[in-house]
């Protein structure tokens, strides 16, 4: 059995698209204001929306996705027109299960610049529009990773702006991304808490990049900084 599916069909509080339709609720599990931390916008200040469910169960997933509030796309609209910055950051768990034509037709209205983080497991839903695609492909659990070859789950998204993959060191099999084209590609230091093992993959993160030029480093600063 495929192995989204098998994921999927073990996730009860996850439902595709749903609720759907223009105007309809959407389970938000956050919305808060802060700096991008990581990729092309680092630095950006953006107003971040974390839509609840995902359709993968990472083994190393730190993120808490199943909380939500009900709210409707003019409820999210409005509370995101009160910061001032017009960057947003829509992410997830797996915001493409959720993300609605009208919502992104709203936002772009008053003047948002719409940035999504995604597994890319999902197309995007008919209509939406999105200004930046951030795609960070998730590799089945250490359970599966005997069938072969071991790869990541399909891409699925339309198009991808920007390829981050987190580098965990020289045992990694960076040939799975050779097929994914994208306009950057970033790679990212795995953050364990652990400075001197953070020291270590941040250096062979670097070591990696200087021998394969067409990724880019990209740092947590967030998380290094102890920001949100
Ligand atoms: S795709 Fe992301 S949010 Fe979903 S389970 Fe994996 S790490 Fe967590």
């Amino acid at each position: 059995m495929d192995n989204n599916n098998a994921i999927l069909s073990s996730d009860k509080s996850y439902k595709k698209n749903s609720p759907s339709g223009a105007g309809g609720a959407l389970r938000v599990n956050e919305i808060f204001y802060s700096i991008q931390g990581e990729g092309h916008y680092t630095g950006t200040p953006a107003v971040f929306v974390r839509l609840a469910g995902c359709n993968l169960n990472c083994w190393f997933c730190d993120t808490e996705f199943h909380s939500f509030t009900e709210m409707s796309e003019d409820e999210i609209v409005a509370e995101a027109s009160q910061y001032p910055s017009r960057y947003m950051v829509i992410t997830g768990g797996e915001p493409t299960l959720q993300l609605t034509a009208s919502l992104t037709s709203k936002l772009h209205a008053i003047g948002f610049y719409i940035m999504l983080e995604t597994n890319g497991t999902q197309p995007l839903p008919e209509g939406c529009i999105v200004d930046w695609i951030t795609c960070s492909p998730k590799c089945p659990s250490p359970a599966t990773q005997h069938q072969t070859p071991i790869t990541h789950h399909p891409i699925r998204i339309q198009r991808i702006d920007e390829l981050k993959v987190v580098y965990e060191g020289t045992e990694q099999d960076m040939n799975l991304y050779d097929a994914i084209q994208a306009k950057e590609y970033r790679l990212q230091p795995c953050y364990t808490g652990d400075r001197q093992k953070d020291t270590f993959i941040t250096n062979q993160t670097i070591d990696y990049i200087l021998t394969h030029p067409k990724w880019r480093l990209s740092l947590q600063t967030h998380k290094i900084l102890g920001v949100r």
